[in-house]
């Protein structure tokens, strides 16, 4: 009944310890140090080799080590109807929206202007928009979303939200699905995307929707970099639709050294951190999850295939 560390990208030492002071028994092995595949019944993946999972005939739960499970869906080899999970941990969630109000207050509040008359010691005071008067639309009404709404909501801001299917976020103005999409778009002084990657929000961030906002709008997004039409956004900025964007992810990462968004003036980028995955926090539901699979339980946080989230 093995337990497979299976995330290349990833330093495992610190996964393996806090794993292993859950339960000293677990026999937890890291890939590609496997050992016989057929005692492979558990699989933790970040950006695992697409085809490696099909290797292990009694494989009975993948589980993501992230929020998004994108990453193990793209593999077009994954061994079918074995359930896939992912994390879901209060301190993400909480540093995502602290992440979000961030973005939001230190546009709203104008502080890289601030900085660029600091740096010309020019004594300019700016007007800032009421709270209320600020409208911030959240694409994704899920555990992040959802938190990041009511955060914003308590900050003061207008806000509302769009998912898929309808939803009460106390304080928030509630969109669902497409037929809603540009009714929201067209009321989102800032968009918020903490949106899954699935084939239905892929490059969900584009000319079209991106026209939808109104003039001025500024774009947050911090969920995956292909929701974003790359090309897409800077046409948007440049012709001056929009005000500007804050960008945690994007398409290929790290971010090519001659990518035009390290440079623009209406970008503000961090690198892929707005909410890190502390291994000491989510050990306990990983291995709870592995109990689960080991006597016969369905696992916790199980993503639904056919929505691909
Ligand atoms: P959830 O699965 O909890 O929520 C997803 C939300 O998106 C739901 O409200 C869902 O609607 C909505 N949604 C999904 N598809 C559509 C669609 N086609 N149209 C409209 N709404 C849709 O996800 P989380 O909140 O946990 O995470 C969101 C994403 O954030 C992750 O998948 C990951 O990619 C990203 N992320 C980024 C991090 C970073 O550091 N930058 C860190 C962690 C996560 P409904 O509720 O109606 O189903």
């Amino acid at each position: 009944m093995t337990m497979l560390f299976l995330a290349p990208e990833l330093k495992g030492d610190s996964w393996i310890k806090h794993i292993r002071s859950q339960d000293a028994g677990i026999d937890l092995r890291v890939w590609p140090e496997v050992g016989r595949a057929e005692d492979v019944v558990f699989a933790l993946c970040w950006q695992h080799p697409p085809g490696e999972l099909k290797k292990y005939p009694n494989l009975k739960c993948i589980g993501s080590l992230g929020f998004g499970v994108d990453h193990i869906l793209r593999d077009p080899d994954l061994p079918p109807g074995v359930p896939v999970t992912r994390l879901v941990d209060p301190g993400m969630i909480a540093a995502m929206s602290e992440y979000v109000l961030a973005a939001v207050l230190s546009h709203t509040r104008q502080f890289d202007l601030y900085r660029q008359d600091q740096a010309q010691k020019k004594w300019t005071a700016r007007i800032p928009k009421r709270p209320q008067d600020v409208r911030v639309g959240v694409m994704g009404l899920g555990h992040l979303g959802a938190d990041a709404a009511l955060k914003l909501r308590a900050a003061g801001f207008a806000v509302a939200g769009w998912s898929r299917t309808a939803k009460q976020v106390e304080g928030a103005r509630s969109f669902a699905g497409d037929s809603d999409l540009d009714l929201f778009l067209a009321q989102a002084d800032i968009l918020v995307c903490l949106l899954p990657l699935t084939p239905a929000t892929r490059g969900i961030l584009n000319r079209r929707t991106l026209a939808a906002l109104p003039k001025g709008a500024y774009l947050v997004n911090a969920a995956r970099g292909e929701h974003l039409v790359e090309e897409d956004l800077l046409a948007a900025l440049d012709s001056g639709h929009l005000s500007g964007a804050c960008l945690d992810v994007f398409r290929t990462e790290p971010l090519p050294e001659a990518h035009p968004f390290w440079s623009h003036p209406g970008i503000v980028l961090t690198p892929h951190s707005a909410s890190h995955t502390y291994p000491a926090a989510v050990a306990p539901q990983i291995v709870e999850n592995y109990r689960r699979v080991r006597s016969g339980q369905a696992p916790l946080n199980r993503i639904d295939m056919d929505k691909g989230y």
